[in-house]
C-alpha cells in the first residue's frame, strides 16, 4: 500500500516526501518530535503528546508554528491517508531551512513540519510482551536536557545497536552515579520485593513519558499497589521481583533479563501485565 506524509503544507506519497539539505533539522538536529500510537484509527494520549509537543518547541525557541487544532487535523489526515488502523503517527518540527550557521536563522524563518505514520504489527508485539525482554546497561552519555524531545537521538541509537550487537532488545542508560536514568526510546521501571512500583523522578535526566505519566494514573486507581518515584541501581533491578518499560509505541513493556541476569522468575511479572491490561481504561483516545 503506497505510503503518504504531509510535508510543510503538502500530503505527499513517501517517495516524493524530501525536506531540503539546509533544513536544520538535517544540519544540526534542531529540531523535536513527538510519537502517538493510533489504535482503531484514533490517536491515542493526543492531548498530552501534543502538551509536551509545546513544552519541547518553548525549551529550544522554535515558535508553534500553526494552531495545536491545525497540527491535529494534520495528524489525524496522515493516519486516515495511510489507512491505519493500528500504528503510529511521527511529528516532527525543525527550526527551519536557512544557510548553515549555528546561531538562529535572522531574521527568523518558517519552522519546517513532517508528518509520517505506519502500521505497526499487533501479533508481533503482543508476542514480545508476552516473552518478556532482555536489556543491557550502557554508561549515559546524553546531554543534560533529555527532558526535551530533540531529534538529537545519536546516543540512543548507539546504545540501542549495542543491545542488539548483544543479543539484546534494549538498552537501560546508567547515570555517572550507577543509577538506571531511562530505556532508548522509553522508561524505565522495576516493582521491588515488596511489591513497590519504581520509576525515576522526571528531571531533566529522563524524558516524561507520556505512558509514565499514564501509569501513574492506572496505579492511582488500583487498589494496593505503591509507586514510588526515585533513582535505582542496576544490582536493584537485577534482584526486583519484576522489570518494565513504557513508551507510546509498546505501552507496557515486560523486562525478563537485564545484562544476562534473570529478573524475578524470568517471566512477565503479573504487575507488569495487568497494567498493559488496563491501560486503555486511562489512557485518552481521541
Ligand atoms: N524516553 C525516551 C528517551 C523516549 O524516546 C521515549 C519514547 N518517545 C520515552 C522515554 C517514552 O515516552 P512516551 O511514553 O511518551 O512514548
Amino acid at each position: 500500500m503506497s505510503r503518504y506524509a504531509y510535508v510543510n503544507g503538502r500530503y505527499l506519497p513517501l517517495r516524493d516526501a524530501k525536506v531540503h539539505v539546509e533544513d536544520r533539522g538535517y544540519q544540526f538536529a534542531d529540531g523535536v518530535y513527538e510519537v502517538c500510537e493510533v489504535r482503531g484509527g484514533r490517536l491515542i494520549d493526543e492531548r498530552r503528546h501534543i502538551e509536551r509537543l509545546q513544552r519541547s518547541l518553548e525549551e529550544i525557541r522554535i515558535p508553534l508554528p500553526m494552531s495545536t487544532k491545525a497540527l491535529g487535523v494534520i495528524l489525524r489526515e496522515v493516519v486516515a491517508r495511510n489507512r491505519i488502523g493500528y500504528g503510529i503517527v511521527y511529528l516532527q518540527i525543525n527550526r527551519g531551512v536557512a544557510r548553515r550557521d549555528h546561531a538562529f536563522p535572522s531574521p527568523a524563518v518558517a519552522p519546517s513540519v513532517v508528518v509520517t505514520a505506519r502500521p505497526l504489527n499487533k501479533a508481533r508485539n503482543e508476542a514480545l510482551a508476552k516473552n518478556g525482554i532482555a536489556v543491557i546497561g550502557v554508561p549515559d552519555n546524553r546531554w543534560g536536557r533529555v527532558d526535551i524531545k530533540t531529534v538529537g537521538l545519536l546516543p540512543n541509537v548507539l546504545a540501542r545497536q549495542t543491545a542488539i550487537d548483544q543479543g539484546a532488545r534494549d538498552a537501560w542508560f546508567v547515570d555517572a552515579g550507577g543509577y538506571v536514568t531511562e530505556a532508548s526510546s522509553a522508561n524505565a521501571w522495576i516493582v521491588t520485593k515488596d511489591g513497590t512500583l519504581v520509576t525515576r523522578r522526571a528531571d531533566h535526566a529522563i524524558l516524561r513519558g507520556i505512558t509514565r505519566t499514564v501509569v501513574f494514573d492506572e496505579v492511582k486507581g488500583q487498589q494496593g499497589l505503591r509507586i514510588e518515584e526515585r533513582s535505582f541501581t542496576l544490582e536493584e533491578a537485577y534482584a526486583a521481583r519484576e522489570a518494565f518499560i513504557t513508551s507510546a509505541s509498546q505501552i507496557v513493556l515486560p523486562v525478563v533479563r537485564i545484562d544476562g541476569r534473570t529478573v524475578g522468575d524470568g517471566k512477565p511479572g503479573p504487575v507488569a501485565t495487568a497494567l498493559r491490561q488496563e491501560f486503555y481504561r486511562y489512557a485518552e483516545a481521541g
